[in-house]
């Protein structure tokens, strides 16, 4: 039987994608989907059935329980019900581009007989977030070597609990997943669950719903290694922590492996009780901090290298110069350089090009990099080596003064608070802030030692001196 023209469409798949994107339960299962579905080479019916091509049998079994369901529930929205929805190898589709379009197409995932069953709860692990694919630098070495050691040594207790913490994009569920896709590998016996707090939530919710509480527990707490991502949505909701707590404690107690990540230490988990807080503790904390520039050049040459891209030097530096906030905004540089490589093969690659390309990524990135007025008094009295209370005290000699024009100059050029509010976080008038900060703007023209001054603190404060001299 022919199926409607339309239903092999690619309006269809445009609606079957917007209903996807809708139904992801966190930001990280929808970046996940932005990054693969386009990937997907053709999605037709084949007998009543709609099929899904990619690249190879490892692709099948990887996308097939993620997204099958979720791809049905789609057809059954835009009014296809009852689709059996399947992964099939399509010999035209190239390999797999992980995130984005580049790097690494090499298949790391172990293949499918020798890999644990998998476990009912668990999100399916990226195959491309291994230790290989992982760059190392001063920011996150320590968290790597830990990481590995856990991934290693599974049955021993040390760094039991792990708790990785660190600003978004920096690393955190890339090592996290590595640590179970070592194991998966090398230990296919053992079950590897990962998960995010916030579909241990969902999930939780479901149970109840579904008076099937008792399931629920069982499965959580049977198992070797419990990877739960991005925990601090647990905190505040005082529910799902006491099931976390006892979940938790039952697979310590019984000696069985957790790592968890959070954006920011146990201490500071704010609404979360303090006994998961001092358990968290217990075990070893690391954190992954921002790359330097030479990790940031460093990241981007494996991914230039690995996607074969033709992105000149000069590009190469001037991304990792003027991208600083995380990992991801670096991919999303290269995925806009690669872009153009594509679509405009005669015409040289140049920083002038991809700054007039990437404005909207460089507004996103002032957006992070937002400056408190308290943050550049601190890094500025440090720098002077004078307290914070100094600068706000109503003292007037002469290299404290200096110190707190200083810091009076930057706030007006690096915050967008107004004069009065500048003034309330000095303790000072509006209009002392205003004769301040005119102060050092005069004097820095003919006095070089404070224009050096004034470089190093703009740098340690993660600012360009164009930002201070706009
Ligand atoms: P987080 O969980 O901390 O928000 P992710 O682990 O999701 O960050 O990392 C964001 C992206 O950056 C991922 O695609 C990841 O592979 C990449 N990434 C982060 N750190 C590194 C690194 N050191 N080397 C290579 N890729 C990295
Ligand atoms: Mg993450």
């Amino acid at each position: 039987m022919d199926e409607p023209p339309e239903k092999n469409g690619e309006d269809l798949w445009k609606k079957v994608v917007v209903f996807c994107r809708g139904m992801m339960e966190t930001d990280a299962d929808r970046s996940k989907m932005e990054r693969y579905f386009p990937q997907f080479v053709s999605h037709r019916f084949v007998d009543g059935e709609y099929h899904i091509g990619v690249p190879g049998e490892t692709e099948v079994d990887w996308f097939a329980p993620l997204y099958s369901d979720i791809i049905s529930k789609a057809l059954e929205a835009t009014g296809v019900p009852d689709t059996k929805v399947k992964f099939v190898v399509d010999s035209s589709a190239a390999p797999l581009r992980p995130a984005p379009k580049m790097y690494n197409t090499e298949k790391q995932a172990a293949p499918a007989a020798s890999r644990a069953p998998l476990f009912s709860s668990t999100l399916p692990l990226d195959p491309l977030y291994t230790f290989e694919n992982f760059v190392r630098g001063p920011s996150n070495s320590f968290a790597y070597a830990i990481a590995t050691a856990v991934a290693k040594n599974p049955d021993t207790n040390n760094y039991n609990p792990l708790f990785i913490y660190g600003g978004t994009g920096l690393g955190k569920t890339h090592l996290m997943e590595s640590i179970g896709n070592y194991i998966n590998k090398k230990n296919p016996k053992k079950s590897v669950c990962y998960i995010t707090s916030e579909t241990f939530l969902n999930k939780y919710v479901e149970a109840l719903a579904n008076d099937s509480i008792n399931e629920f527990r069982a499965r959580y707490r049977n198992i070797d290694v419990l990877l739960i991502d991005d925990v601090q949505f647990i905190a505040g909701k005082e529910k799902i922590q006491e099931e976390f707590f006892h979940t938790f404690t039952q697979l310590m107690t019984c000696n069985k492996r957790v790592v968890l990540t959070s954006d920011v230490p146990p201490k500071d988990l704010s609404g979360l009780e303090s006994r998961l807080i001092s358990r968290f503790q217990q075990g070893t904390v690391v954190q992954v901090e921002a790359p330097s520039y030479e990790t940031r050049l460093a990241i981007i040459k494996v991914k230039v290298k690995a996607a074969s891209l033709m992105v000149p030097e000069d590009v190469q530096r001037w991304i990792a110069e003027n991208i600083r906030s995380h990992v991801r905004a670096l991919e999303g540089a290269l995925s806009i350089a690669e872009a153009f490589l594509e679509s405009n093969p005669d015409i040289p690659l140049t920083p002038e090009a991809l700054k007039h390309l990437m404005k909207d990524l460089i507004e996103e990135e002032r957006a992070l990099r937002n400056l408190s007025v308290n943050e550049i008094i601190s890094r500025t009295a440090e720098f002077y080596g004078v307290t914070v209370k100094d600068i706000l005290s109503p003292e007037r000699t002469q290299p404290l003064v200096t110190a707190r024009q200083m810091a009076m100059f930057l706030s007006v050029k690096l915050t967008t608070c107004s004069l009065p509010a500048i003034g309330k976080a000095f303790d000072k008038n509006h209009s002392t802030v205003h004769h301040g900060a005119g102060n050092i703007q005069k004097r820095i023209d003919v006095e070089p030692e404070l224009m050096n001054a004034l470089e190093e603190i703009t740098t340690r404060l993660g600012r360009k001196m164009s930002d201070v001299l706009a």
